[in-house]
């Protein structure tokens, strides 16, 4: 069976056609500025490569587009549209309402839809456009949502829920969701693999360090904690958002700096993080450049990058009461020896040792072992495929 998987953003949609039973990416591409003149589709496949310069007004054009490109004569890796068995579809906030991986009927579209777009204002009302352009454009084809905050639906009370009223938490669902779960769910088992053990074996920090960046406790093949929240602000700082700040600290910066809640919000999200302290960038090569250069801020931003990085890896070995790997996958994880030093640093204690030439090592891609022989912790670099668990999971939901 071949499953599409879509990504869609308010102005985007990324896409993937895998094989399920090689679980070879057959295409790929984005379609990118929908709505917005001067809108394109990149699409690879069959060995080649076509760039779509075509106006696409909304996402049932763009869909269109996607799957012209599937069926193309060149690029094409179809010859029929009914070689897709299923749309697995990314969705980012699932909030109480589903626990995971759902097929669509009208009745969860309506929950979708009604339910948690408040949840994530900017992702799920996108996701929604991009699942209703697929279901005009393909009606016979089964449709899964595939949730972020799925694999952390494993979570005790104790660790998801904040220290509110309870009779808030259940009125309005305020409590910790985490992110980036198809991350976490796919290096954990990963790491299983590798290391030739059962899940249910081993304790595993997962560190998904990427422009958002998130932190979980997988104990046993499950999660038990992870550091984002209600919303993916929390945590530990990132490319632009904050992390965890004092709440009272948020309404004070709010008054002095004449903003509204949802400025501040905004502020806290788009202004903040590696980039605010910095004042250079939000991407780790130029802190890393700048770092080189002298400038302490930049110096700064990484180091406190990975000191609350390090912080939560060990708060979650204390919280599952041991720790056998540490992993680290996404855009800054795989690619930034100096961060996994700095988060590694200090973790002696708990049996962590790296083994510096193989963490200074290029990146090619592969699952690579950076802790010593001597190491008790393993320390993995794991590249993510968020698109594959996407498609596993639509699959095996069929
Ligand atoms: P997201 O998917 O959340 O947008 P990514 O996982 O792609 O983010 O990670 C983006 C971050 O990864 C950026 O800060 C970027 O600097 C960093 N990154 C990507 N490639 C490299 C690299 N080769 N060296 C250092 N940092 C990198």
């Amino acid at each position: 069976m071949k499953i599409l998987v879509v990504n869609a953003g308010s102005s985007s949609l990324k896409y993937q056609l895998i094989d399920m039973e090689t679980e070879k990416v057959l295409a790929k591409g984005g379609c990118e500025r929908i709505g917005i003149p001067g809108s394109l589709l990149k699409a690879k496949g069959n060995g080649g490569e076509k760039i779509y310069n075509q106006d696409m007004p909304d996402h049932k054009v763009a869909i269109e587009l996607v799957l012209a490109a599937l069926l193309d004569k060149e690029i094409g890796v179809i010859k029929s549209m009914d070689e897709i068995g299923a749309v697995g579809h990314r969705v980012v906030a699932s909030g109480e309402y589903f626990k995971k991986t759902t097929l669509v009927t009208p009745e969860v579209l309506k929950t979708l839809e009604e339910k948690t777009f408040e949840l994530a204002p900017l992702h799920n009302p996108a996701a929604a456009t991009g699942l209703r352009a697929c279901m005009e454009v393909m009606p016979k084809t089964p449709m899964a949502l595939v949730f972020d905050t799925s694999f952390h639906a494993t979570m005790p009370e104790k660790a998801y829920l904040y220290g509110i009223d309870y009779d808030d938490y259940k009125k309005y669902g305020v409590r910790k969701y985490g992110f980036h779960g198809t991350s976490h769910k796919f290096v954990s088992s990963e790491a299983a693999k590798y290391l030739g053990k059962k899940p249910e074996e081993l304790k595993i920090v997962t560190c998904h360090l990427g422009n958002g960046s998130s932190i979980t406790a997988v104990d046993g093949g499950k999660c038990v904690d992870t550091s984002m929240g209600f919303t993916p602000l929390a945590g530990i700082l990132m490319g632009t958002r904050s992390g965890d700040i004092d709440a009272s600290a948020v309404e004070f910066l709010a008054r002095k700096k004449g903003m509204s809640h949802s400025e501040v919000v905004t502020y806290l999200n788009k202004k903040c993080g590696v980039a605010g302290i910095s004042g250079v960038s939000s991407d780790f090569r130029d802190l890393i450049a700048g770092a080189e250069k002298g400038n302490e801020r930049c110096a700064l931003a990484l180091d406190m990058f990975a000191y609350q990085t390090k912080k939560y890896v060990g708060s979650y070995a204390a919280a599952m009461g041991g720790l056998d790997c540490i992993v680290f996958t996404a855009g800054i994880g795989e690619n930034t020896p100096t961060v996994r030093a700095g988060v590694c640093d200090g973790l002696q204690f708990l049996g962590v040792e790296l083994d510096e030439k193989a963490n200074n090592a290029p990146n090619d891609g592969s699952i690579r072992e950076i802790s010593s022989k001597r190491s008790k912790v393993k320390v993995l670099i794991i590249p993510t495929n968020e698109e594959l668990v996407i498609a596993r999971e639509t699959a095996e939901l069929l």
